[in-house]
């Protein structure tokens, strides 16, 4: 039997479900087809970000936040615990609560807004006449035909040569946000995101975390002064972050992992630990999409080579998402998704890069959107910059939470806002201010002149942005 669709879109994380969403919205009959079993088989659209990414990531953090809090700062407020304890399964298992509410979720607005959802794989057939037919194979196989197909098929996590994942021992996310016991030694292989998110949950519940990195910088897509401060203060908690190692072989052995490198001195070491979370980038996926059969043209990378406005070499098929060039971010794939959705309308659907803020949910955490001071010296861009301290904040100082600072770098002559870096608390949320900002092309003044409620961590975005003109009035 043939089903006949506007659009169908391949892959059900942030980019494919909410192209779909939007096709759907825009009166096209639309289909999502995804293949993410839950537990029990049964269907867990959302992709890596709800089942292995961004929410269980932050579920977690959330978890061994308070666990942190509970052991180290209560007491600062009069709050005494006593035998305070850690139950690692109730926590995971609150995690996979947490993940099927999203599934679920995704479900439901699939329902609401009559997008017809297949569970299973999806792979090109042949070009027909008008679009292409799609078959997928799930519990039972179906052919679709498909005017326009959106491709959203994401990214798998990237392993080590030599040392594939066996999510017991050496970890790839998946396995990170299922560790079972609190290990006494982790080790990660990876200074980024995801490496140092993991690190955080585990060093508060009480591991013992060395972090390795090839690169020599810390944080090198960041802004420098706030990727100093974050190192700083990650260093005072516990963290041991080595940049500049050469892994040279990581081998499952016994109970643990041994690890031999170089350091950055070039001297030989080895580290064992009890588990090792490898996290050194993640690879776009086509695994069964059979590419071949209609020609669609890949790069060296595996991505799907696509224009500015997400078109492939295909006429009628996009792709969107982890799965084609720009950050693997889900709010990126997201609006990639629904300017796809527009354009297909025949609307003109736009995805500003600029300013795409990047978010790194570590305590402090670290936000940023637009440029570095870094890169603005390099390109000899006249900027000015402002930072306030989160130290002479005071709603930080009530919260207990006055590590970083706000950081604005504007235009030397027309005070336009060129980037905004933030390391404290709330940075993720405080960063939306400086995006809209952006968006609307303000200048350091606009904002320094806008008023912000009192007493909120806001008011240090505020003060950084006087401080471009150097009149701030609380530091
Ligand atoms: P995905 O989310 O990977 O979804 C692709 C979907 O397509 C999957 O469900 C897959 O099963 C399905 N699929 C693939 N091939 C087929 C096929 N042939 N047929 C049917 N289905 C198929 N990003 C953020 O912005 N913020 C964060 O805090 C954040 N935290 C992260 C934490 C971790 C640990 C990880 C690993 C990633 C994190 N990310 C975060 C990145 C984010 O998860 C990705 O950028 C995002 O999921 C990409 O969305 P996508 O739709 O392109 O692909």
């Amino acid at each position: 039997m043939s089903k006949n669709f506007d659009v169908v879109v391949i892959g059900g994380g942030p980019g494919g479900y909410i192209a779909a969403i939007r096709a759907a919205q825009l009166g096209f009959n639309t289909a999502c087809i995804d293949e993410w079993k839950n537990a029990a088989g049964g269907p867990a659209p959302g992709g890596t970000c709800t089942n292995v990414g961004c929410i269980p990531s932050k579920a977690l953090l959330q978890s061994s936040e308070h666990f942190e809090h509970a052991a180290k700062h209560f007491g600062d407020h009069g709050i005494s615990l006593d035998n305070l304890k850690m139950d690692v399964a109730k926590m995971v298992g609150r995690k996979d609560t947490v993940v099927k509410q999203n599934n679920d979720g995704i479900l439901y607005l699939f329902k609401k807004n009559k997008v017809t959802f297949f569970h299973g794989r999806g792979a090109f057939g042949k070009a027909v006449e008008g679009g292409y037919e799609i078959s997928v194979a799930g519990k039972t196989a179906e052919t679709l035909t498909a005017k326009h197909v959106i491709l959203a098929t994401g990214s798998n996590a990237r392993a080590l040569p030599g040392a594939p994942f066996d999510e017991e021992k050496i970890l790839s996310n998946d396995g990170a946000l299922r560790i079972g016991a609190v290990p006494q030694k982790l080790g990660i292989i990876g200074a980024g995101v995801i490496g140092l998110e993991m690190g955080s949950v585990w060093r508060r519940l009480g591991a013992d975390v060395t972090i390795l990195e090839g690169l020599p910088t810390f944080l090198g897509a960041a802004d420098e002064q706030i990727a100093k401060e974050a190192h700083k203060a990650f260093t005072k908690q516990g963290l041991k972050i080595e940049m500049g190692v050469n892994i040279s072989e990581v081998k499952a052995e016994g109970e643990g992992v041994a690890i031999a490198y170089a350091d950055a001195k070039g001297s030989a070491k080895s580290l064992v630990v009890d588990k090792l979370i490898v996290s050194i980038g993640r690879v776009p996926n086509t695994i069964g999409l059979n590419p071949e059969a209609v020609g669609l043209q890949l790069d060296e990378r595996g991505a799907i080579v696509v224009d500015g406005e997400c078109r492939t070499n295909l006429p009628g098929v996009w792709a969107v998402g982890d799965v084609v060039r720009g950050p693997m971010l889900a709010h990126k794939a997201e609006e990639e998704g629904v300017a796809v959705a527009e354009r297909i309308a025949g609307q003109h659907g736009h995805v500003n890069f600029d300013t795409i803020p990047w978010v790194i949910y570590t305590s402090p955490e670290i936000a940023w959107v637009g440029q570095t001071e870094q890169a603005l010296k390099a390109a000899g861009r006249a900027y000015k910059a402002g930072t306030f301290p989160f130290l002479a904040n005071g709603r930080a100082r009530a919260l207990g939470d006055t590590t970083g600072m706000v950081k604005f770098l504007a235009d030397a002559t027309s005070d336009e806002i060129l980037g905004v870096h933030i390391v404290g608390p709330m940075a993720s949320e405080l960063i939306s201010e400086a995006v809209v900002a952006m968006e609307f092309k303000a200048s350091a003044e606009d904002i320094a002149r806008i008023c912000h409620a009192h007493p909120s961590l806001s008011e240090a975005t505020k003060e950084a942005a006087l401080a471009v003109d150097k009149r701030t009035l609380n530091f």
